[in-house]
């Protein structure tokens, strides 16, 4: 079994102390928020900080606030309470979904959506359904506040445009415009606890009951080295009345969008293929989705 190396513990009750242990110790502090990924990988030897900060005490952290215009998701927020939370069901159900898909009851209890976006895999549950969405991410350091799109925060797998002194202290998101459906498909080996092999997350916004699309987003998962829009598909989309046919078409974009590589989960190959047919699955269900809104509202 390995061991995990020798390191300092700190839990400061405050987001200004845990910023200023980033700033004193510039580069050899990390945050540990469920330790899902920090621990393994320290275990493995591919980081080893010489102090871990824990955020668990700094209350804010994990506060999901709904009072303003847009929705504020703490980092420190665990992928259990994004799971079951009956408000994100009603209001953010691409997150919810992608967040009950991800790992297993006990990862979820412990990972939190901060790590599992600063973590950067590119089959990352929780990123494509926040991409969709239009997320960005607040990130904080000593005397230093800025905002990102998530859109523009992955940089390859593993790596951000984070700096070693800053902490993701927030998602924000707009809550999701009228006529509009979204989804998340992820295509596993095995019903749970497993990493994508490919997953799509898809969002429609039609011009009213029956009108076109004048919104389409679709992020693409583990067939690039990071979440990436089917910019192409998305393109083709607008304008356009939904279909059957219209996703097919959609989907077969799709496809040549995404660069998938060979791995131990699964060939190039089936993958593009596999992102033809998730794709249609997602935009259908979101479809489905705007519809049943409709219909609920109606009620
Ligand atoms: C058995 C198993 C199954 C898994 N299955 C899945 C799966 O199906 N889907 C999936 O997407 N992932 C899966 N994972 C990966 C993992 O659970 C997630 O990536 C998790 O969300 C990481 O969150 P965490 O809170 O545990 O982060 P940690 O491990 O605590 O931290 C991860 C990294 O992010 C940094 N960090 C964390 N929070 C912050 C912050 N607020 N500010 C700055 N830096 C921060 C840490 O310093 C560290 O570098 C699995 C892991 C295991 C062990």
């Amino acid at each position: 079994m390995l061991l995990l190396p020798k390191f300092d513990y700190e839990e400061p009750k405050s987001l200004q102390e845990a910023l200023r242990i980033f700033s004193e110790l510039k580069g050899k502090a990390k945050v540990i928020a469920g330790g899902t990924d920090l621990i393994v990988n320290m275990k493995k030897g591919i980081v080893a900080p010489a102090c871990v900060v824990s955020l668990r005490r700094i209350g804010p952290l994990s506060v999901v606030d709904t009072k303003k215009t847009v929705i504020e998701i703490g980092s420190h927020v665990t992928v259990s309470e994004l799971a079951s939370s009956g408000f994100l069901a009603a209001a953010l159900p691409v997150l919810a979904k992608a967040a009950a898909t991800l790992g297993s009851p006990l990862i979820r209890n412990r990972a939190t959506i901060g790590g599992n976006i600063v973590t950067a895999r590119p089959a990352a549950d929780l990123p494509p359904a926040l991409m969709v969405l239009g997320a960005k991410v607040e990130l904080k350091s000593k005397g230093k506040k800025r905002t990102v799109p998530l859109d523009g925060f992955f940089t390859g797998p593993g790596s951000t445009v984070m700096d070693d002194d800053e902490v993701l202290t927030k998602i924000v998101t707009p809550g999701i415009p009228p006529f509009t459906g979204t989804d998340y498909v992820k295509l596993m080996h095995r019903a749970t606890l497993e990493i994508a092999i490919v997953a799509v997350a898809s969002r429609i916004t039609l011009d009213g009951p029956a009108g076109p699309i004048k919104d389409a987003r679709i992020v693409l998962n583990a067939v690039a080295p990071k979440a990436v829009h089917a910019v192409s598909a998305e393109r083709f989309l607008l304008g356009e009345r939904p279909s059957e046919e219209l996703f097919t078409e959609a989907a077969r974009r799709a496809m040549d969008d995404a660069s998938p590589i060979d791995d131990i989960r699964g060939g190039a190959a089936y993958r593009r293929e596999m992102v033809g047919i998730l794709t249609k699955r997602a935009l259908s269900k979101a479809l489905d989705e705007v519809r049943g809104r409709e219909t609920r509202g109606a009620r």
